[in-house]
């Protein structure tokens, strides 16, 4: 799949430096990263697109994300819980119930949370014939919510596949994605047999920086307002992901194995 440069001029712009071409920008970045809303971005291949893993440990500042948004009562419990906390959160819904829960996915947007792709389907993007699965999930947050895509784009790949494959990450710089969401800490809450209480344990080892991974489920649900307590009694401060602070560590998606990495395969 051939890239275009092109499609990459918004980012040059939100550098401050529009006029910038290519040709400099790569100049100004000779190590291969750049700075773009707080995050530092490896460059993947030859494009702009890259892997966000976590933000910076010496921070306080935690992200929590939550994914998939399959049935409507946790969602709106996990809403009521982040509302009772003030804590905006980034979440990756699957395109196929935007509509069906827009109610809901209209108040989280209200509430100052982000919604990002995380296809259509829930289909791996290991395989090149679930990649429309990305667009089809752009048509549908447009339709439903009548306004454009997010801003900056961003998605995390269902159960962390496909991240390991040039074209994946190809396709999705030639449709201006300037990262690939993973995450430093799950809460495993996907896993056969996970408790309020054992996504609570999951959780304990949270420290500044952190990317934490969780789903809208109703045991996600439960142990939430634990996780968050744990998290304050640390000193930890919860923001959304493009407010994760300072300077992440990165690895270029050749160097991510999902399905060799228990962290990565349940996103
Ligand atoms: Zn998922």
């Amino acid at each position: 799949m051939n890239s275009n440069y092109l499609n990459k001029k918004h980012i040059l712009k939100k550098m401050g430096g529009g006029t910038v071409s290519r040709r400099d920008f790569l100049e100004l970045t000779p190590a291969g990263s750049f700075s773009l809303l707080g995050f530092s971005f490896f460059r993947v291949q030859q494009d702009y697109t890259s892997c966000i893993i976590r933000g910076d440990s010496k921070s306080n500042k935690v992200a929590l994300t939550f994914d998939d948004g399959w049935e409507a009562s946790p969602i709106e419990r996990i809403l009521d819980v982040l509302d009772e906390y003030k804590i905006r959160s980034s979440f990756f819904v699957v395109g196929r119930v935007l509509d069906l829960y827009k109610d809901l996915w209209s108040r989280a947007l209200d509430e100052g949370h982000s919604i990002y792709n995380h296809t259509y389907n829930h289909n791996s993007l290991a395989e090149e014939e679930n990649f429309k699965g990305i667009i089809e999930w752009e048509q549908a947050y447009r339709s439903v919510f009548s306004r454009g895509d997010p801003d900056p784009k961003l998605i995390r790949f269902p159960g962390g596949a496909g991240a390991n494959s040039n074209d994946v990450w190809d396709y999705l710089a030639n449709y201006n994605y300037i990262a690939g969401v993973f995450w430093s800490l799950s809460g495993n809450d996907t896993f056969k047999g996970a408790t309020p209480e054992s996504i609570r344990g999951a959780s304990a080892s949270m420290q500044g920086g952190d990317i934490v991974l969780n789903h809208f489920l109703e045991r996600t649900a439960d142990a939430l307002p634990y996780i968050i307590e744990d998290g304050v009694t640390k000193g930890l401060e919860f923001v959304p992901l493009l407010e994760l602070p300072g300077t992440p560590i990165f690895r270029p998606p050749s160097s991510i194995s999902p399905l060799k990495d228990e962290k990565l395969r349940y996103g």
